[in-house]
């Protein structure tokens, strides 16, 4: 489903974030990407959809390229990829319903400025996504009278209403306290097995990683030092992650 190549990201003017990663993430997969700050979590992951652009390297998506994309190429391919943010991101004096819509923005043809204008099958779409993360009730409130768990939640219903082909999620539990961080990775666990939803995760907490994710992927210094199930995570490999610091 995804297929990345040589990936590299250096940050002007000689920060390397993404040293040559090659990955295969297929459909389905609940794919946790740990290492300690600075390993290039975020940088892969922002890679993926091109909200930073690769310094070399190649990305393709279900067999279209994303690296080298025109800018309509990309737009059809960000479709299908739903972003999860640390911070939610959400349009925080709309609704929680125009929040999710704006999930939708990209389907609908001429661009609706109006939330109005939207299908009445989006509307459905949306109220059902809403009732997937339990906030069904809370559909007209404004976004910014909303907890931050419940912030997240609209967050991810926003992702599930663009009906992406994978969600990419940046840390989604970094601002939350633990509570809510099972909460979050919870719904996200549960989005993977009911709907077969393919996830690529970043998570600074390795136990919460361990516990959620089906395949590890373990960044130090912008290379992969570990892929493979959460069962082969021993010391040894929490060691060869997380010490010799950052580049
Ligand atoms: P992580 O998500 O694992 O904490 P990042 O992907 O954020 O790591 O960062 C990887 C490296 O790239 C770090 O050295 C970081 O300082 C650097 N970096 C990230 N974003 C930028 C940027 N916009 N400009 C310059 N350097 C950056």
């Amino acid at each position: 489903m995804i297929r990345i190549r040589g990936l590299r990201k250096i940050f002007p003017p000689n920060t390397v974030a993404l040293d040559g990663v090659d990955l295969d993430v297929s459909p389905g997969e609940f794919v946790m990407v740990i290492g300690q700050s600075g390993a290039g979590k975020s940088t892969l992951l922002r890679c993926l959809n091109r909200l930073i652009e690769p310094t070399a390297g190649e990305i393709v998506l279900n067999g279209s390229r994303v690296t080298g994309a025109t800018s309509e190429g990309l737009r059809a391919l960000r479709r299908q990829m739903g972003m999860i943010f640390q911070q939610f991101n959400l349009v925080k004096r709309a609704s929680v319903m125009e929040n999710v819509l704006a999930g939708r923005l990209g389907h609908v043809p001429g661009m609706p400025s109006l939330f109005g204008r939207f299908p009445h099958r989006d509307r459905e779409l949306a109220v059902a996504c809403l009732r997937l993360v339990d906030l069904e009730e809370f559909a007209e409130r404004r976004a910014d009278r909303l907890s931050g768990g419940e912030q997240q939640r609209v967050a991810i219903a926003r992702a599930l209403a663009q009906e992406p082909k994978v969600i990419l999620a940046d840390e989604p539990t970094a601002s939350l306290d633990p509570r809510l961080r099972e909460s979050i990775m919870g719904i996200l666990q549960r989005i993977n097995r009911e709907r077969g939803l393919t996830l690529i995760v970043s998570q600074h907490m390795l136990e919460t990683a361990l516990s959620y994710g089906t395949r590890i992927v373990g960044l130090r210094q912008g290379r992969v030092a570990f892929d493979g199930p959460p069962s082969a995570i021993t010391p040894d490999v929490v060691q060869a992650i997380y010490e010799g610091g950052v580049s």
